[in-house]
């Protein structure tokens, strides 16, 4: 992939960073203060996540409950075409499994190649909030690696429901999600690689990781995957905690681990929570940068001023 050739070739390390869009409502502005401080650093890309839809419950007057079904951040690829526009940067938008039909995915796909996206990382997504398990999408993909196959094969032109005479389309270059403490639905750290194997099989060439506070997983995953034969890069997924709220959200969320040392100095200083969060990330970033990684993705919740806080610190 172009966006990250150009790191390996300049031989130094990049940023890069992870923004949501919008909440349904709000304009682009945000989006916009949250870019415009974070661009002197020259970010390699920016990535924007794909959101599906989420379930909202109302108490009726009765005592019972109405579900609706809502999307709260809809407009992925509009706001990364803007983003692209705008900055002049790539943008990355996500694409998910989940909600969503192979014609649905194809339609995107077509909207992001109209708009000069030709970037995507390709992802199953959650259960939704009244799946008890992830339930592909009757006409959809089960896993991220079906999504990755579709993308590939719309890269030789062919379309769900056929080949096209000629094809016109730019190709996408797809990246995937890998887990280096093992995604919490796998069986095991085995069969979790080899599942990562088949994204990059079937076409994905680049991985970036879930997020870790240690670095040693990191090592250590990368190794496993070079020894299970995947050569792609390895892009390290980094967030600074900046809340004590943090300590129990993420590893629930997200299903990693947070070093005691780490925890222990956040609760020592629970009104400097953000610093040692800073603090923390930049350590992990520069000894990221001394092993020699393309590219640092961080994760944002759409703020970021701990992350121009990191990357005045680093670039
Ligand atoms: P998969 O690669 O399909 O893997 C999911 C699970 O299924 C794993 O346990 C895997 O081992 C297993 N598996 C895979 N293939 C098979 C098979 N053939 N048979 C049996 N088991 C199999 N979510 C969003 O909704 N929107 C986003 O924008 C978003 N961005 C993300 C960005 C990054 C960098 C990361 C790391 C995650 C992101 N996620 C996002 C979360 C992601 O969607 C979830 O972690 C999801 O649960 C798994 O997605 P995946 O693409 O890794 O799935």
């Amino acid at each position: 992939p172009e966006i990250i050739n150009e790191a390996i070739a300049a031989g130094r390390t990049r940023f890069a960073f992870e923004l949501l869009p919008p909440l349904k409502g709000d304009g682009m502005q945000k989006i916009f203060a949250a870019i415009d401080p974070l661009m002197p650093f020259d970010p390699a890309y920016i990535n924007i996540t794909y959101h599906r839809e989420g379930i909202k419950e109302t108490a009726l007057p009765d005592g019972g409950i109405e579900w609706h079904v809502v999307r709260r951040r809809p407009g992925t690829v509009g706001i990364s075409a803007a983003i692209q526009h705008r900055y002049g940067v790539e943008v990355v938008p996500h694409l998910i499994c989940g909600g969503l039909s192979k014609y649905d995915i194809e339609d995107t796909l077509i909207d992001m190649d109209f708009l000069g996206l030709h970037n995507v990382l390709a992802l199953r997504g959650d259960r939704s909030q009244n799946e008890r398990r992830f339930m592909p999408h009757p006409q959809g993909h089960a896993h991220a690696a079906d999504l990755v196959r579709q993308i590939a094969a719309m890269n030789r032109g062919e379309f769900v429901d056929g080949e096209v005479e000629e094809c016109h389309h730019s190709k996408f270059s797809i990246g995937v999600a890998g887990y280096p403490e093992v995604h919490f639905e796998a069986r095991d750290v085995t069969s979790d690689i080899r599942h990562l194997r088949e994204k990059i099989d079937a076409g994905a060439e680049y991985v970036i990781t879930q997020m870790f506070f240690d670095n040693s997983r990191y090592f250590d995953f990368v190794r496993r995957c070079r020894e299970a034969g995947i050569a792609v890069p390895i892009i390290p997924g980094l967030k600074p905690i900046s809340t004590l709220r943090h300590l129990e959200v993420l590893p629930e969320t997200f299903a990693v681990t947070l070093p005691e040392e780490l925890v222990r100095e956040a609760k020592a200083h629970p009104e400097h929570v953000r610093e040692v969060g800073v603090e923390w990330t930049v350590a992990q970033s520069r000894e990221l940068m001394a092993a020699g990684v393309p590219v640092l993705h961080y994760y944002t919740m759409s703020r970021t001023t701990n992350i121009q806080q990191i990357v005045k610190a680093l670039f």
